[in-house]
């Protein structure tokens, strides 16, 4: 399972719709100081809900919400200086190995007319208004609540916990850390922490 495409669409400096292409096996990011490449592993966190322990650079959420007064230089190229009350990230997941059975997709999104799921489309979308902003998460155009959509990708070894994205400065601190936060690493990514964690629910029932 892969991440097959990016789309990025009023979210940070990203004004316009932009889609971006993943490779199966390596994909590389280069470009100029400010062009909005960190931004792209934002829209990733953001979309899949990742973003509690693992830090999106943002204030507040409405601060990703493009903003043409914000950005220097913008990732697409635009211009446009109207500014957008709504940002979208949508991340397009390749499922053609089945990692997620279809039923699981059916019980995350509570219908059973969500088409393929070779496809697996997590989109995420906040929105602004006068007084409040809403955030909405939608699995192949259903939409649905971010424990759904969390419980689904950790049956792909997709967590907030875990280390499928790995942070500026994480390599460091896994280093520096003691043998025993090391080892709660290792539990959290061979899938053992979450048995620990249950049965310590369990025994305090
Ligand atoms: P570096 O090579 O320095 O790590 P980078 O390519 O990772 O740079 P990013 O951090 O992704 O760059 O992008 C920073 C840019 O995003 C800045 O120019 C900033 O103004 C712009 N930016 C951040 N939030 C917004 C927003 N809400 N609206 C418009 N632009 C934004
Ligand atoms: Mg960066």
């Amino acid at each position: 399972m892969h991440i097959k495409t990016l789309i990025l669409d009023g979210f940070k400096s990203f004004g316009r719709a932009t889609e971006i292409p993943f490779y199966e096996d390596f994909t590389v990011v280069t470009g100029p100081n400010g062009s909005g490449k960190s931004n792209i592993i934002d829209g990733v966190l953001f979309a899949l809900g990742l973003a509690r322990t693992r830090g999106i650079r943002a204030e507040k959420l409405t601060d990703l919400i493009y903003n043409p007064g914000h950005a220097t230089t913008e990732a697409d190229g635009s211009n446009s200086s109207e500014s957008p009350n709504e940002a979208t990230v949508t991340v397009v997941l390749d499922n053609s190995a089945g990692t997620i059975d279809r039923t699981q997709v059916i019980n995350a999104a509570g219908s059973e007319s969500i088409g393929d799921v070779d496809e697996i489309r997590v989109k995420r979308r906040v929105k602004q208004t006068e007084t409040n902003y809403y955030s909405y998460y939608y699995l192949n155009g259903r939409s649905c609540n971010l424990s759904d959509i969390q419980d689904l990708l950790a049956q792909a070894g997709i967590t907030p916990e875990g280390y499928n994205v790995v942070m500026q400065g994480d390599v460091t601190e896994i280093i520096n850390m003691t043998p025993q936060q090391r080892r709660s690493i290792i539990d959290e990514i061979a899938g053992v922490a979450e048995f620990d964690a249950k049965r310590d629910d369990a025994f305090e029932e």
